[in-house]
C-alpha cells in the first residue's frame, strides 16, 4: 500500500555501519533502521546467534515457558529496576500493553469508577495502532482516523504546572518520552522528569516513559530515564533491543504487574525464542563491546560537530540548534531539511527528518570515530552547498 514514502534506494546488504544499495553503491548508515540496529549490520555475534538459534527452536508459544525468555526478562529487570516483563512485538504494542496495564491497575483498586486518562505530551509519538495514535500528540497522526479511543489528555512538554493542571480525579498515568524523536528530538528536562516523578507519587499516578526509541543505549545509558536519576513504574522498549530482530516489551514495578492475570493480555509472537535470543545477545554485545561508553563519547563528538555547524550557521543568519543526547541528535536548521537530505544521500550519508526541520542522527551503536569524521564532512559539504553555512 501506498502508506510509506520512500527514498529512491534499494538497500541490499549491509555491514558494521554501511549499507549497500543494488547497484553496488556503498553509504555510511546514521538512520540504523530508525535505531533499531544497534549493533549495525551483519554483527558476527548476532549473526551466529540468530542462526544457532534458528536451529534450535524459533517459536513454542507463550502455552510453554521459554529459557530464552526468562532470561530476557532477568536481565531487563535487573537493568531497569523493574521486576516484571511482557513481551511483544513492537513498539506500539509495547505502548498499548502499557495502557491496558494502567487501566487495569486502577480498575482493580475501583472497579465502579476507576481512573482511566492518560496524560501524555504535544509532539510525542507513541505508535501506530488506534490507542497509540490517540495517546500521541501530533494532530497529524490521528486525522482521519476517528473515532479514536477516549482517555488521553496532551500537555506541553517541560511544563509541569500545565501537567499538574491537567489531572484530575480520572488521572491512572502519565505517559512521557524521556527525549521525543519522532516529534523533533526534543529532551525532556531531567528537572521536569523528577518533578513528574514527585507528583506521580503525590497523586497515587502511574510514571509510563516510552522509551521504545531512547532504550538499550541510545542515549549513552541503558535507559534514557537514569540520567534524570528517577525509575518510572512503567517502561516500554521496542526498536534497538533486538538489534533488527521485532521485540517489544513492557516492564513494570511488581505491584502494577500483579493486575494481569492469565488471559488479561497476551501476543503470539511476543517473547518468541529468536527475539528474545536476538536481545540476549544485543545486551551482551552492549557489555561486552563498551558500547555505553562508545555511544557517550561518540555521541559527545557528533554533538560537537554539529554545533560547530549551527554555529557557522548563526553566523550566516540561519536559525541553528543541536537538541538530544547520546547517539540520538538532531540539528534543528529552522527549515524544510527534506532537500539536505536528499543532498547527503547523494554524497554517501543516510539520515532523517524529525518533523519538517529537524535532521536526525541515528548511527549504530558501534560507530567509530572515522565514521562520525565522515559524517559530519558530508554534513558540512551538503550545508555548504545550500549556503546554509
Ligand atoms: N514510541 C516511540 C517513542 C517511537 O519512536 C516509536 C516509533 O518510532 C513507537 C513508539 C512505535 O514503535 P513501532 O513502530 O515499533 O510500533
Amino acid at each position: 500500500m501506498n502508506n510509506y514514502g520512500r527514498f529512491p534506494l534499494t538497500l541490499v546488504r549491509g555491514n558494521g555501519c554501511r549499507v549497500e544499495d543494488d547497484q553496488g553503491r556503498s553509504y555510511l548508515d546514521f538512520v540504523a533502521g530508525i535505531a533499531v540496529n544497534t549493533l549495525g549490520h551483519a554483527h558476527p555475534r548476532l549473526s551466529k546467534a540468530i542462526c544457532q538459534q534458528a536451529q534450535t527452536m524459533l517459536h513454542c508459544s507463550n502455552l510453554y515457558h521459554i529459557p530464552q525468555q526468562q532470561r530476557l526478562a532477568a536481565r531487563l529487570a535487573q537493568l531497569s529496576g523493574l521486576e516484571r516483563a511482557f513481551f511483544c512485538n513492537s513498539g506500539a504494542e509495547a505502548n498499548e500493553a502499557a495502557i491496558k496495564l494502567a487501566r487495569k491497575f486502577f480498575y482493580d483498586q475501583q472497579p465502579d469508577t476507576p481512573r482511566h486518562t492518560i496524560i501524555t505530551a504535544t509532539r510525542s509519538f507513541h505508535g501506530r495502532t488506534l490507542t497509540t495514535v490517540a495517546a500521541t500528540g501530533q494532530e497529524k497522526v490521528k486525522t482521519g482516523f476517528a473515532p479514536l479511543p477516549q482517555g488521553f489528555v496532551h500537555v506541553p512538554l517541560n511544563d509541569i504546572d500545565a501537567l499538574t493542571e491537567a489531572v484530575d480525579a480520572t488521572t491512572a498515568a502519565i505517559l512521557l518520552e524521556p527525549l521525543q524523536g519522532e516529534g523533533g528530538v526534543n529532551p525532556a528536562e531531567p528537572d521536569y522528569l523528577r518533578a513528574v516523578r514527585a507528583l506521580c507519587d503525590q497523586r497515587g499516578l502511574l510514571l509510563m516513559l516510552d522509551e521504545v526509541q531512547t532504550g538499550i543505549g541510545r542515549t549513552g545509558t541503558m535507559f534514557a530515564f537514569e540520567q534524570a536519576g528517577i525509575v518510572p513504574d512503567v517502561l516500554t522498549l521496542a526498536k534497538g533491543l533486538g538489534g533488527g530482530v521485532a521485540i517489544g516489551a513492557m516492564l513494570a514495578r511488581e505491584e502494577v504487574a500483579a493486575s494481569f492475570a492469565p488471559g488479561s493480555h497476551g501476543s503470539t509472537f511476543g517473547g518468541n525464542p529468536l527475539a528474545c535470543c536476538a536481545a540476549n545477545c544485543v545486551l551482551d554485545v552492549i557489555e561486552a563491546e563498551g558500547l555505553l561508553a562508545n555511544c557517550m563519547e561518540m555521541g559527545n563528538k557528533l554533538r560537537d560537530g554539529l554545533q560547530h555547524l549551527a554555529r557557522l550557521g548563526s553566523a550566516k543568519g540561519q536559525t541553528m540548534a543541536v537538541r538530544g543526547s547520546g547517539l540520538l541528535l538532531g540539528l534543528d536548521c529552522g527549515q524544510p531539511v527534506m532537500e539536505l537530505i536528499d543532498d547527503c544521500r547523494q554524497r554517501g550519508l543516510l539520515l532523517l527528518a524529525a518533523g519538517s526541520n529537524v535532521l536526525r542522527l541515528l548511527p549504530p551503536l558501534i560507530v567509530a570515530d572515522h565514521e562520525i569524521e565522515e559524517a559530519l564532512d558530508t554534513i558540512t559539504a551538503a550545508l555548504m552547498h545550500r549556503g546554509w553555512i
